[in-house]
């Protein structure tokens, strides 16, 4: 018997319920679930009634384990191997992967729905093609991404969505480049992880902007050379000051608001980018010169969705460079809980000043 949490209907509470689950088919792996992240992502599909995804939803989609079985014709995992489970998995089919950019492909690999509630049979539809807050997942094998198994379970965990969008946004989505200028706005999980991208990336300056002092404390621990305290005046100005007047070559933003991406590009130098890696909330409107902060300035817009990440490349990558110390993921897993706590914890993501809950089965 597998347990795991379930989002049953748009307006109830997720819950933790007993699944079944089918045997695996071919190019696909039952992975035991050994922890999960809680990521705000979950709780956007909660916000936002489903978030498009058909009920009821098995949730969880930042975790990593164990391979127990494999199906047929499966030959990049065997049983025992350590893997992340990722939510990209570049198709090779569409029109960007056809023409060599599977950094940017709209179409995922994905297994068949495996998990059923245990109470009536019902069809589970995971997560991001995960549903990781569970015992089990059966994945595609493309998104069984075998790490060494030196790297401690948690911090593997992170890998598969928060650390990879924040450090993907300044290695692959708009690559930093060595000796250059970053500002990042927003620094829980994703920014604090697009300043740990930065840094492999060489950057000479780093401006962690937030209103919250602990993050910025986190941000300075994690490579961060300035911090600016959004609280205590205009962001924009703080930062352009800190570069002597220039603004940054690279400006990301992590939080929802459209006012983040808005800053990112009025922090800009002439000729700089600005990504938006946050997920904005629905509706939200950019509000911006278009003269002025933009086509004088050539300030380029870009966005990524999950740092971009070709995840069979990107996670062993970035494995290495947390058990070489070039990154610290250790610091981002500041508290670790059970299964049964993830459906009280989950609307407390962002709110407790760690910087990453992690669930262990
Ligand atoms: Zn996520
Ligand atoms: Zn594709």
């Amino acid at each position: 018997m597998t347990r795991g949490v379930v989002y049953a209907e748009p307006d109830a509470a997720p819950a933790v319920e007993e699944l079944t689950v089918d045997p695996t088919g071919a190019r696909e792996v039952l992975v035991r679930v050994l922890a999960c992240g809680l990521c705000h992502s979950d709780l956007h599909i909660g916000e936002t009634k489903g978030w498009g995804t058909r009920f009821p939803i098995l949730l969880g989609h930042e975790g990593a384990g164990v391979v127990e079985e494999i199906g047929s014709d499966v030959t990049s995992v065997a049983p025992g191997d350590r893997v992340v489970v990722a939510w990209r998995a570049p198709c090779g089919d569409c029109p960007q992967c056809r023409r060599g950019d599977p950094r940017r492909c709209s179409s995922q690999l994905r297994a068949k729905r495996r998990l059923h509630r245990a109470a009536d049979g019902a069809l589970l539809t995971p997560v991001l093609r995960c549903g990781t807050y569970a015992d089990h997942a059966v994945v595609h094998e493309a998104c069984a991404v075998k790490v060494p198994e030196e790297l401690p379970i948690e911090q593997a965990a992170l890998l598969a969505c928060g650390f990879s969008t924040g450090a993907g946004a300044a290695l692959w989505a708009t690559p930093v480049r060595e000796g250059s200028s970053v500002a990042v706005i927003g620094c829980g999980g994703v920014g604090l992880a697009v300043v740990q991208g930065a840094l492999l990336r060489g950057a000479e300056r780093i401006v962690a902007v937030d209103v919250a002092p602990q993050k910025l404390e986190h941000a300075f621990a994690l490579g961060a050379t300035d911090v600016v305290d959004a609280s205590a005046g205009d962001p924009v100005e703080a930062v352009r000051e800190l570069l002597g007047g220039r603004g940054v070559e690279f400006a990301f933003t992590a939080i929802g608001a459209a006012s983040g991406l808005a800053q990112a590009i009025r922090m800009c130098a002439y000729a700089g980018t600005a990504t938006l890696v946050g997920m904005p909330v629905p509706g939200a409107k950019l509000d911006v010169d278009l003269a002025a902060d933009v086509f004088w300035p050539k300030v380029a817009v870009a966005v990524t969705h999950g740092g971009d990440t070709i995840p069979q490349e990107d996670f062993p990558f970035l494995a290495k460079a947390a058990l070489d110390g070039r990154i610290d993921l250790a610091r981002f897993v500041t508290s670790t809980i059970s299964l049964d706590e993830v459906p009280a914890r989950l609307p407390e993501i962002g709110r407790d000043g760690g910087i990453r809950t992690v669930a262990l089965m």
